[in-house]
């Protein structure tokens, strides 16, 4: 047993003592048996829920409503999920509702993939019902069930098959690959979150371009915003080396090679429901990257995207077609400011000097102190920023 597991070890024997089932399960059983590191020990039970808050001191209500509880364990988390099945999946969408059951085997059965169905015991034995063993050890993705049965369930199942493929390095199994590619359309019945969500693992994944392979030949990418109007753009990323540590890098990454403009960015990455913080940092990478292809880059274009993006930009960029420029990140960090409040004159500074009074025009003064200061243009010095100021003051004032 991994370290992880051993260290949950006593939350299993607790539930097991009390005469219920527990087993590890999903993704950690099938990173351990691939020697992978897991992220999230996931446990399952015969216990119900309110079984399984009686046997435990400190548990949270994470997911009560299907399930799971989490068990707070000497600085861990552990989520405890009863095993259950779904039903009543309606419009192709993953089911609200759910029904707690007994057998092992039934919980099994819900889950997606073969690899993805195996349990293991505190012993560390290994319950297989559907070939998850042999399917990993073939390096295969394929349906527990009917696919095409299995995908009309909940579509997103689709993605996950390529996101698994694309991080596992794994053949997609043909006829859960056919059932994809025959029902490519019923992603549009997922919600965005859900699709956005598998969509950057894949990208992520260590066989991105196997990944971005299978997109276009089961149809997925026709679902899938600024992807599916770019395919001629997008098609040579299935030949081509990339890897990709972050989602910044991800839709920087994918902006710049299906000419997505820095001013597309904030549109395009609406509609894959991204945060708004990364719209912000990948327009800026964008930008950044745009300007290192084909102009000379200013302290300020440094400025604007600041360290973290720079840095991202700069890994993105090895994986375009484009000058390679780590001198840019020493450049970076010879800049006398990186940010406005570093400016040795405040706002509330200039206003006692009676330089400027609230209002737009002092804004406009600070932006014009700091780009001279960025620029090189202005040591930032107090006497000289007021004097600089002053001079601002009278040339716009005329
Ligand atoms: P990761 O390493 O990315 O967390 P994972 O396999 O643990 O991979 P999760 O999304 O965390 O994936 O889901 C945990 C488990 O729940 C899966 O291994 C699978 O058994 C089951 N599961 C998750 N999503 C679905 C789904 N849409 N349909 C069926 N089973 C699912
Ligand atoms: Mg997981």
């Amino acid at each position: 047993l991994p370290e992880e597991f051993k260290q949950a070890l006593p939350i299993l024997t607790t539930i097991t003592a009390a005469g219920f089932e527990a087993y590890f399960v999903g993704g950690s059983v099938r990173d351990t048996i691939l020697n992978k590191p897991i992220h999230d020990v996931d446990i399952a039970s015969s216990a119900y829920p309110a079984e399984v808050k009686n046997l435990f001191k400190k548990t949270v209500d994470t997911g009560i409503q299907h399930g799971t509880v989490m068990i707070l364990d000497h600085g861990h988390g552990y989520e405890v999920t009863t095993f259950r099945t779904e039903s009543g999946y309606q419009d192709y969408r993953r089911p609200d509702q759910v029904t707690f059951v007994r057998s092992l085997a039934e919980d099994l059965m819900r889950r997606d993939f073969t690899i993805n169905a195996l349990a293991m015991n505190a012993k560390g034995v290994v319950t297989d019902l559907f070939g998850g063993l042999t399917d990993l050890n073939d390096h295969v993705i394929k349906a527990v069930g009917d696919p095409a049965a299995r995908f009309h369930e909940d579509a997103l199942r689709m993605m996950r098959a390529v996101r698994f493929s694309s991080q596992l390095n794994f053949q997609i199994e043909a006829e859960t690959k056919q059932a994809i590619a025959s029902q490519a359309e019923l992603l549009t019945k997922i919600a965005m979150e859900r699709i956005h969500e598998e969509f950057v693992k894949l990208m992520m994944g260590q066989a991105a371009s196997q990944g971005v392979e299978q997109l276009i030949s089961t149809k997925l990418y026709q679902y899938l915003p600024g992807l599916n109007e770019r395919v001629s753009e997008l098609r040579p990323l299935a030949d081509q080396k990339f890897e990709l540590a972050n989602e910044n890098q991800v839709w920087s990454f994918l902006a710049m090679t299906l000419g997505i403009s820095a001013s597309q960015v904030s549109d395009w990455l609406k509609k894959w429901k991204t945060a708004n913080k990364i719209v912000k940092d990948v327009t800026e990478m964008v930008q950044l990257l745009t300007v290192i292809k084909s102009q000379t880059v200013s302290n300020w274009d440094l400025y604007v995207a600041g360290r973290q993006n720079v840095l991202d930009a700069l890994a993105v960029s090895r994986w375009l077609n484009m000058p390679y420029r780590p001198d840019l990140l020493q450049h970076y960090d010879q800049l006398v400011i990186t940010q406005k409040k570093q400016l040795t004159i405040s706002g509330k500074e200039l206003m006692q000097n009676q330089i400027v009074t609230a209002g737009p025009v002092l804004g406009q003064v600070l932006s014009y102190l700091e780009q001279q200061v960025v620029a090189g243009d202005l040591a930032n010095e107090p006497d000289l920023l007021v004097l600089a100021a002053k001079n601002y003051v009278q040339e716009i004032s005329k």
